[in-house]
């Protein structure tokens, strides 16, 4: 970016002007806040109805966003792969499923797909798709029962309402895609079935009353668009009767109490932990968001400590199983980015677009083949044999790791909402009839903004996570009056800003928006670039371990990967990824400035994959040595070793990639003092 005019931004809120000499416009204001404003209703979307907390970001109907660039091509993929084609290879999606025929099992499997297939089919405008997933939207209406109950007759005698949350969060996308007023009634009337349930009967145990909040979620989209007032009443009922996610997780009191053991599952957890966030909405207590902080931050500094965004939990999180050679389960991955686009909605905080994208640049591409066309359970910062053997210290025994599109129930259906809702996030609507880039990827959105809701269509130019720069381009038929908000991620020290290539402003506020309020004529252009020097961070709680980071990317040893095909069918295969080339290396770090050891020395452009370790587009170098005494347990690395420690062995150039373009990686090292 060309540095010139520069206007340096200094303390909080600074509110001013830019005079634009020799520019179209005269005057606009530019600041720095921590949020959109929170205090009324965006015109055009549909947030919150009172008495809920008005919604500072509003998500916009599925399709206006739409993907470019590598992020297209992730869903292009996705159609190829796993998510398009899995009922040829899934026994759950068969025309005996209990969601088709009504009778017999069917659990949370379909749902779980079809809220990621239906909402891919829509961003793709993909018709066979869409009217593959309006098959199972049709049998979903059609199994009704005149008490308003729907879904598999097995589910009703188990009394269990689990798997219809997830059906529900597939009609809202379907209703919003095709307006189907079906929807609306079919919602009403089963929520009318809930609200008579006896308090005891509804959520009785397990799974249901855990994930409670999904339910909650769904009945606040309804009153949104009905703003009928027992639809708030079944909301209290449906919070008192959800487990109990206020109160700190982690505790002595419930680590003695069997019966509230699956709090401590890493999906559970994902999704759990944002409810008492979702109930702000309505109860308007600020203590509710800070039990939701508070379980966040009790999660990642006993099991998050590691680079990607998650938390060891291979099943569930254990106490002494912290290393970060415990993994994530794919479930977990996507359910957790989900947690955090709905508490960016509620918030307006951008700390959670900042979670989300860590997730989703850096743990979920790994998690899957580049084809999309397999995945594993568990995906580990520190991860050296993709086997089926079994051999490692995870919680659940046998085939974990190796990528196999025939083996993991849950995470094969559940994956398929990942990228699709991330898209659905990147451009949100303001309270104050803006628009705000939150997340940051190639793609476009058409979007109502202004006092008149003007159409305005908004091109996002970027290779990020892969570049530092973005240019959003407004294309409009006449000039609108509207704020545009761009985040500032929390690792972005520096920033500049420039609109129509003529000022350039420094804005040292990372962690909140700029927010640009000015007449925007078709053709305007913004510019933006994130400052993203490597960084070395450093894991305490896991014997000091060190870890590089640069931007919203974190960075792992690159380990040459040899792929063995271990079965399943020609067009299906499951795979082993093993080790080629050595893994146990420690980084050799000065005291001072341990950042200055690391180089860029390759950045390229993303591919139509770059998450691959051949096409991973940027490439830095280190220096380390061996650690002989850091060796596999079965196939499982060795426990980290406490730093800085000693070798006797050769200084090595090492490479490392992103860690989301690497399927063996490490990427918590140990280190060694250099002098
Ligand atoms: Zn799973």
């Amino acid at each position: 970016m060309k540095k010139f005019g520069q206007i340096f931004f200094l303390g909080l809120m600074l509110v001013f002007s830019l005079n634009l000499f020799g520019g179209r416009d005269k005057v606009f204001k530019v600041e720095t806040v921590a949020s959109p404003p929170g205090e009324r209703a965006n015109s055009f979307y549909l947030g919150n109805r009172a008495p809920l907390l008005p919604s500072p970001l509003v998500k916009l109907p599925v399709g206006q966003v739409e993907p470019r660039g590598w992020l297209l091509s992730q869903l292009q993929l996705m159609r190829e792969g796993l998510t398009g084609r899995l009922p040829e290879v899934s026994r759950f999606l068969g025309p005996d499923s209990g969601w088709l025929t009504l009778k017999g099992k069917g659990w949370e499997e379909m749902p779980y797909w079809l809220r990621g297939y239906g909402d891919l089919a829509y961003l793709l405008k993909d018709p066979e798709m869409i009217a593959a997933a309006r098959k199972w939207v049709e049998a979903i209406l059609r199994s009704q029962q005149p008490d308003g109950y729907f879904g598999p007759v097995d589910n009703r005698e188990n009394n269990d309402l689990w798997p219809n949350m997830l059906a529900l969060t597939c009609l809202q996308s379907y209703y919003e895609f095709s307006s189907d007023q079906r929807v609306l009634e079919f919602m009403k009337k089963y929520f009318r079935y809930q609200l008579s349930l006896p308090e005891g009967s509804l959520f009785p145990g397990s799974w249901q009353k855990l994930r409670g909040g999904e339910n909650l979620a769904s009945v606040y989209w309804l009153y949104n668009r009905l703003g009928e007032e027992w639809l708030l009443e079944l909301a209290e009922k449906i919070y008192r009767r959800t487990a109990d996610w206020e109160s700190p997780i982690l505790t002595p009191e419930r680590d003695r109490n069997l019966e509230e053991s699956s709090f401590y599952h890493g999906v559970n957890i994902a999704m759990g932990f944002r409810y008492p966030g979702l109930y702000y909405q309505q109860k308007k207590d600020p203590r509710l968001l800070q039990a939701v902080e508070n379980n966040y931050r009790l999660m990642m500094d006993h099991y998050g400590q590691q680079p990607g965004g998650m938390f060891g939990a291979d099943e569930n999180i254990r106490p002494g199983y912290n290393d970060p050679r415990q993994g994530a389960e794919t479930c977990t991955m996507v359910e957790f980015m989900n947690s955090f686009e709905s508490l960016l909605k509620i918030t307006g905080n951008p700390v959670y677009a900042d979670r989300c994208e860590e997730i989703a640049f850096n743990s979920l591409p790994a998690a899957l083949t580049p084809d999309l066309k397999a995945l594993h359970y568990l995906t580990a910062p520190n991860l050296i044999s993709c086997d089926s053997s079994g051999e490692h210290d995870f919680q659940n025994s046998g085939t974990l790791l190796s990528y196999d599109p025939w083996k993991y129930r849950c995470c094969q259906h559940n994956v398929a909402f990942g990228w699709p809702y991330f898209v659905e996030h990147l451009f949100l609507a303001t309270a104050d009839d803006g628009v705000a880039i939150c997340l940051y990827a190639p793609s476009s959105v058409t979007i109502k903004a202004g006092k008149q809701g003007e159409a305005v269509r908004l091109i996002e130019d970027t290779d990020y996570p892969f570049g530092e720069r973005v240019r959003a381009t407004v294309y409009t038929e006449k000039p609108v009056d509207f704020p545009l908000y761009l985040r500032v991620p929390a690792w972005a020290e520096k920033t500049w800003l420039s609109v129509n290539g003529l000022n350039q402003a420094e804005v040292n506020q990372p962690g909140k928006f700029i927010r640009i309020e000015k007449t925007w004529k078709n053709g305007d252009q913004v510019e933006i670039e994130f400052a993203a020097p490597v960084k070395v961070v450093f894991w305490e709680a896991v014997g000091r371990a060190a870890s590089v980071r640069r931007g919203p990317l974190w960075y792992s040893l690159e380990i040459k990967e040899e792929w063995k095909k271990v079965g399943g069918t020609e067009e299906w295969p499951a795979w082993e990824v093993l080790p080629a080339s050595p893994w146990n290396y420690a980084l050799l770090l000065p005291d001072n400035k341990p950042e200055e050891q690391i180089k860029l020395i390759a950045k390229k452009g993303p591919s139509y994959q770059p998450f691959s370790l051949e096409r991973a587009p940027i490439i830095l170098e280190a220096l380390a040595k061996r650690l002989p005494g850091w060796k596999a347990e079965g196939k499982m690395v060795g426990k980290m070793p406490i730093s800085p420690i000693n070798s006797e062995e050769q200084a090595e150039k090492i490479r490392m990639i992103p860690m989301g373009c690497a399927r063996l990686r490490i990427s918590c090292f140990p280190w060694i003092r250099f002098k």
